[in-house]
C-alpha cells in the first residue's frame, strides 16, 4: 500500500515497531516521563510562548475542537468562524450545538482569505475567532499572522486548528499570538489516529481553569491538572502516545520542526511541478504544503480514487459532499519520499494512456 491520503498516513519503520510492542500500564513514573517529553517537544515545535501547556486527548481532533469550544467560550461570547470548507463548517456547527453566538465568514471553495475580507469584521463586538489554518478539505492555507494581528487589534481569543498544518506549514504560536493550537496524531505526526493535542498559551490556561464546563471527559482544567505530573484523567491511548514519543524524537534528531516543514514543502513542490502536463486543475488559491486538491478536468474524481486503490494499490484522498466527483486530494505528509511521487505520477500517466483520465 502506498498512502497519499491526509490521514491516517504512512508511519516510519521505527514508529511501526513501537506499535508492535506490548502496551504497558501507564500510572508509572516511566509513562509520565514519556508524556512530559511529548509536551516539551510539542511546545517547542509549535513555538508556544513561555508558560504554555499541552494536553493529550484520547479522541480524534474533532473532539478537541469541541473541547476547546466548550472550555473557552460561553453564551456571552460572539465568535467569528472562518468557514472556507468542511472543517470551518464543523467549527460553526460546534458553536451552534453549544449555543455560542457566532458569525460565519464564508469563503468559496479554494478561496484565500484576504485582509480586506477579514477587516470587514473589524471594530465589531466579537470576542473570539476560530480558524483551521490549513482548511484541509480545500487545501487553503490562511495567514496565521495576518489573522493574529486582527485578533490582537480587536482583543479576540484566537483559536487555531492546526490539525494538518502543524509540522507542514510554518506556524509560530508566540509570533501569531494564537491562544490555542490543536493538532492530531494521524496527520503530520504520522502516527495512528486516536490522540489529539491541544496547546494552550498562559492566557488560555487561565481561561480554561476558570471555565464552568458541563462535561466530565472534555474538562480541560482536569486534563491540565493531571498533565502537571505527566498523566491524564482517564486511560489514554497509551500505545499511540509512545509512538508519538518516538516520532517527536525522530523529528528532533533530523533537525526539528523547520526541517520537517521543509521536507513536506519539497514533497509538495515536486508533485505540483510534475503534474503540470496532466489534465488537472489546481483548486486552492493559497496552497498549504500538506495537501494538493485537484480537479480532474475530464474524469470523475471519486472514480480515479477507486481505480488507483483497487488496481494500483495507491491511496489518494477522496473529497466528500458536493466535491465528491469533482475533487480528489493528494497528501504530502507522513513517511513518503520523492520516488513515491513518481510512482503516483506514473499511475496517473497509465490512466491517461488507458483513456480514463
Ligand atoms: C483532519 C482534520 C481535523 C480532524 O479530523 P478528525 O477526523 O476528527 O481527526 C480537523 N481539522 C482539520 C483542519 C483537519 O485536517
Amino acid at each position: 500500500m502506498l498512502n497519499f491520503t491526509v490521514g491516517p498516513v504512512m508511519c516510519s519503520d521505527d514508529v511501526l515497531a513501537v506499535g508492535g510492542e506490548q502496551v504497558p500500564y501507564f500510572r508509572t513514573a516511566e509513562f509520565s516521563e514519556t508524556m512530559l517529553e511529548n509536551e516539551k517537544y510539542i511546545l517547542d515545535f509549535s513555538g508556544a510562548p513561555e508558560g504554555s501547556k499541552a494536553v493529550f486527548m484520547t479522541n480524534s481532533s474533532t473532539g478537541s475542537m469541541e473541547a476547546v469550544v466548550m472550555n473557552c467560550f460561553t453564551q456571552k461570547d460572539k465568535v467569528l468562524v472562518i468557514d472556507g470548507g468542511s472543517f470551518g463548517h464543523r467549527f460553526a456547527q460546534l458553536c451552534e450545538i453549544h449555543d455560542i453566538p457566532h458569525t460565519r465568514l464564508e469563503l468559496k471553495c479554494g478561496q484565500a482569505l484576504s485582509k480586506e475580507k477579514l477587516y470587514e469584521y473589524d471594530n465589531r463586538d466579537y470576542t473570539g475567532l476560530l480558524v483551521n489554518i490549513d482548511e484541509t478539505s480545500t487545501g487553503v492555507l490562511y495567514d496565521s499572522e495576518m489573522i493574529g494581528d486582527f485578533c490582537k487589534k480587536n482583543g479576540l481569543f484566537y483559536v487555531c486548528d492546526c490539525v494538518s498544518a502543524f509540522l507542514a506549514d510554518p506556524f509560530d504560536m508566540a509570533k501569531c499570538g494564537a491562544h490555542v493550537m490543536i493538532t492530531g496524531s494521524q496527520k503530520v505526526l504520522a502516527c495512528p489516529p486516536g490522540i489529539s493535542v491541544i496547546v494552550l498559551n498562559p492566557e488560555a490556561v487561565e481561561r480554561v481553569k476558570n471555565a464552568n464546563v458541563k462535561s466530565m471527559y472534555f474538562n480541560l482544567a482536569d486534563a491540565l491538572k493531571n498533565m502537571e505530573r505527566g498523566q491524564t484523567p482517564f486511560t489514554p491511548a497509551v500505545g499511540i502516545l509512545r509512538q508519538i514519543n518516538r516520532r517527536l524524537k525522530e523529528i528532533d534528531e533530523a533537525g526539528g520542526a523547520e526541517v520537517e516543514i521543509a521536507r513536506v514543502a519539497k514533497q509538495a513542490a515536486d508533485f505540483r511541478a510534475k503534474i503540470k502536463e496532466l489534465p488537472f486543475e489546481f483548486v486552492s488559491e493559497s496552497p498549504a504544503n500538506g495537501v494538493t486538491p485537484i480537479h480532474p478536468i475530464n474524469a470523475d474524481a471519486y472514480k480515479i480514487f477507486e481505480i488507483l486503490k483497487d488496481e494500483y494499490g495507491i491511496w489518494i484522498c477522496p473529497n466528500g459532499g458536493e466535491l465528491k466527483s469533482k475533487v480528489f486530494r493528494v497528501g504530502h505528509i507522513g513517511y513518503l519520499c520523492i520516488e513515491d511521487n513518481d510512482t503516483l505520477i506514473n499511475a496517473f500517466k497509465d490512466l491517461q494512456k488507458r483513456g480514463l483520465l
